[in-house]
């Protein structure tokens, strides 16, 4: 069936999906130009921030995959002072971003459910209040999440990784702490507390073939997520994953995929947000452009601390490791406008699937 064909249905099939996720040449141009479209008539041509602070890389977890996983012993372990936190989010708030991501490996400890609500409260004071605050702090119980929510938290990203029990198994070591069911249970959760739910997966990974992937869009449809975050697996040296890099994809066809699967899934749900990977840029210095150019309305521009960046590496040849927050912000400024969008400065940028699920279910 033809590209044109596929675009004019109202619904897509595994089928089509994964037509649409292999399409090349002029094809795949067709494909990136129509998700474009679609959102600029669903939810807008603009394009939001959110100042990303990667705290700590310190995580009990020890996913096949990530860099920074317990057991990697090569990696010089940190966490930032809150001092060093506010004045991330007061970079934010000044710089107008609209909201920040606090993101850091997995913990859980009463200690640090104390922290991060601590932390809420103050982020929410210093900016009036202004400030959209997105967690990605991995699995927790339903009441710390309750918690946050209630210290100001109003999204959650948590990546399935991978909708496949079989290739999430292969991914993680078999154990209560890596499990697929509670990874879905905890995206549960976090819906019917009130959180804008995100979720996404790895792309081009061992074991994976574009049916699989097509699986995965089909699984974010039908979990009725508010927003995803997804890009390209990059192997890191440091992981058992890495023994079958030579099964992998060629990393410039991950990133034409990745591209792809943005794209396909703007056209399968319109209306939610899609970020634009900071992974993608890690291939291609203008891969996160592309990924808006492809359909993604989120950009999460790192303001990190310069000198902590490079302990955050999930995976090789991370970008912008050098640069300190406001050098990053004035590449971004620019790029931005050469993928043909508006920055939405000091906006929330809320998902628009979220918004119209609220209003017609109003939750327990
Ligand atoms: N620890 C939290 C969690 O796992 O949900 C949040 C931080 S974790 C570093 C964020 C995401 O990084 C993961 O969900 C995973 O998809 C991604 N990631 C880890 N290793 C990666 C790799 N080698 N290539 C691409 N993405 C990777
Ligand atoms: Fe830890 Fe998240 Fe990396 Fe898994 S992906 S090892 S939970 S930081």
């Amino acid at each position: 069936m033809g590209i044109g064909t596929i675009l004019a249905k109202g619904e897509l099939s595994r089928e089509d999906l994964v037509s649409l996720l292999t399409a090349e040449g002029e094809a795949r141009s067709r494909l990136r130009k129509s998700a474009a479209e679609i959102r600029d008539h669903e939810i807008g041509n603009r394009v939001y921030f959110r100042g990303l602070i990667e705290f700590s890389n310190i995580c009990g977890k020890d996913c096949y995959y990530c860099g920074i996983r317990r057991s990697n012993r090569k990696v010089h372990r940190y966490n930032l002072s809150d001092d060093q936190i506010l004045k991330a989010a007061r970079f934010a708030h000044e710089q107008n971003y609209g909201s920040l991501v606090l993101q850091s490996g997995e913990l859980a400890s009463p200690a640090f459910t104390d922290r991060i609500e601590h932390l809420l409260r103050e982020i929410k004071k210093l900016s009036g209040n202004s400030l959209g605050i997105t967690l990605s702090l991995g699995e927790q119980e339903r009441e710390v999440y309750q918690r946050w929510f209630e210290a100001g938290a109003h999204r959650y990203l948590l990546r399935i990784e991978s909708s496949s029990p079989r290739i999430y198994r292969r991914l993680h070591p078999q154990d209560s702490l890596h499990s697929f069911e509670r990874r879905l249970e905890c995206l549960s959760i976090l819906r019917s507390i009130g959180y804008q739910t995100g979720t996404g997966v790895m792309i081009g990974l061992p074991f994976q073939d574009p049916g699989a992937l097509a699986d995965d869009l089909l699984l974010m449809k039908s979990v009725d997520v508010d927003m995803v975050g997804m890009g390209p697996y990059i192997e890191h040296p440091d992981t058992p994953l890495f023994k079958f890099r030579h099964e992998l994809l060629p990393i410039g066809e991950r990133f034409e995929l990745a591209l792809n699967m943005i794209a396909a899934l703007r056209i399968l749900m319109p209306d939610i947000n899609i970020a634009a990977a900071t992974a993608l840029q890690a291939i291609d210095p203008m891969g996160r452009e592309k990924a808006i150019k492809a359909g993604a309305n989120i950009i999460m521009p790192n303001i990190t601390p310069g000198k902590y960046r490079n302990d955050y590496a999930l995976y090789e040849n991370k970008p912008c490791v050098d640069e300190e927050p406001d050098e990053c912000l004035n590449c971004l400024d620019v790029r931005v406008q050469l993928a043909d969008s508006r920055i939405g400065y000091g906006e929330w940028g809320d998902s628009l699937r979220f918004r119209r699920r609220v209003r017609h279910d109003p939750g327990p």
